[in-house]
């Protein structure tokens, strides 16, 4: 399975297509199966939107949000999905470490 296929298969498992048509998860799912080169260009595309997300940036313990907006897909996506608690937050590996950073030092404080 590649990574596109890993990605639908976690999205899938996520509920992520919850509130769209129900013939996305059809698309999805026939992608998993038969492989996402074997879809039509119009099935493609109607998965493509799902393929590029955007990080959801972290919020420092003064409350400042970063603002990282950048575009996640393939390996990172994955990664940001295997990592995520809530699959309409994600993080990219940047922000995944400045959020462990500020765990970090919260626990270092609340251990005082
Ligand atoms: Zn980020």
């Amino acid at each position: 399975m590649g990574v596109i296929e890993r990605i639908l298969n976690i999205q899938l498992k996520m509920d992520v297509y919850a509130n769209e048509d129900r013939k996305v998860a059809g698309i999805a799912q026939s992608a998993i199966e038969n492989d996402f080169a074997s879809l039509t260009a119009l099935q493609q595309a109607v998965l493509q939107s799902f393929l590029t997300q955007q990080c959801s940036g972290v919020t420092d313990p003064g409350d400042h949000h970063n603002g990282c907006e950048v575009p996640l897909e393939g390996n990172d996506l994955l990664e940001a999905y295997t990592f995520c608690d809530d699959p309409e937050v994600l993080l990219c590996p940047s922000c995944r470490q400045e959020e462990h950073d500020y765990a970090e030092e919260k626990a270092e404080l609340d251990a005082e």
